[in-house]
């Protein structure tokens, strides 16, 4: 049986797209609440400078804010960055953490993530962790060799009480934004391994780990991507910013 803290989770990324009055708009029309069923967990992640104002549009509903990036430092000279004592303030819930385009365009390191997750759980935020290979690693064969080695850095700063609060997802890099999806029972196989490997170091405290998978998901494939046993939601680019198609894949989520 699934372990009952993996409610699905649903979470839509919106990387550098929307101001914050098109924000606000997105966020209104996916908190209409008539499309979240009771056992599905929502979350937004919109730019920055949209955070305070996407907050105040979901008081009241459902949906849950969080950030796509901070850095792992409280406060000091680090001109640019923002800490996760200041999200929180500004009202999220969650942060995306060493999300591929970061890793990919901004030199994002396993060290670099392992100490931004330590930072968001010390602050009580719920760190969403990406991991995935890149098409040349998976053509080379060493997929679970680099999924391995990216959740080893982030179990390394956890104990086990926090899996229940931290979630992990797992992006295939060539996935992202390219139509491509994995298929569900590739997929799964991977799910299977890094579920497994947080048994192997936590034990059952394991199965209370969430792990979605993020990779061009969209309406029409979300069901069958959702119905693995190990994939417990969707972390969502492209088919986040419309409202209806998003609302679809809450709904394939149960
Ligand atoms: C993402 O940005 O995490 C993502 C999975 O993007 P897309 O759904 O557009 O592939």
């Amino acid at each position: 049986m699934t372990h009952p803290n993996r409610r699905p989770l649903i979470a839509g990324n919106w990387k550098m797209h929307k101001t914050v009055s098109e924000s606000v708009a997105l966020a209104r029309a996916i908190a209409d609440t008539s499309r979240i069923g009771p056992r599905t967990d929502v979350v937004v992640a919109p730019v920055f400078t949209a955070l305070s104002a996407v907050k105040t549009a979901l008081e009241g509903t459902p949906v849950a804010l969080s950030a796509q990036n901070l850095h792992w430092e409280a406060q000091g000279a680090f001109t640019g960055e923002v800490s996760a004592a200041m999200l929180v303030d500004v009202g999220c819930r969650y942060v995306i953490i060493g999300h591929s385009e970061r890793r990919q365009y901004f030199g994002e390191t396993d060290d670099g993530v392992a100490k931004k997750t330590r930072a968001a759980r010390g602050a009580g935020l719920v760190p969403i962790v990406c991991v995935g290979e890149t098409l040349s690693e998976r053509e080379a064969g060493i997929t679970f060799d680099v999924i391995g080695r990216q959740l080893d850095a982030m179990l390394a700063v956890l104990d086990e009480s926090a899996l229940a609060t931290t979630v992990v997802a797992y992006e295939p890099v060539w996935a992202i934004g390219t139509g491509k999806t994995a298929k569900s029972s590739d997929a799964q196989l991977a799910h299977a391994f890094l579920r497994d490997r947080a048994k192997n170091k936590f034990g059952d405290a394991g199965d209370a780990l969430r792990i979605l998978y993020g990779g061009s998901v969209k309406a029409d494939n979300a069901a069958e991507l959702l119905a693995q046993p190990d994939i417990d939601g969707a972390l969502v680019g492209g088919a986040s910013l419309d409202a209806e198609g998003f609302g679809r894949i809450i709904r394939a989520a149960g």
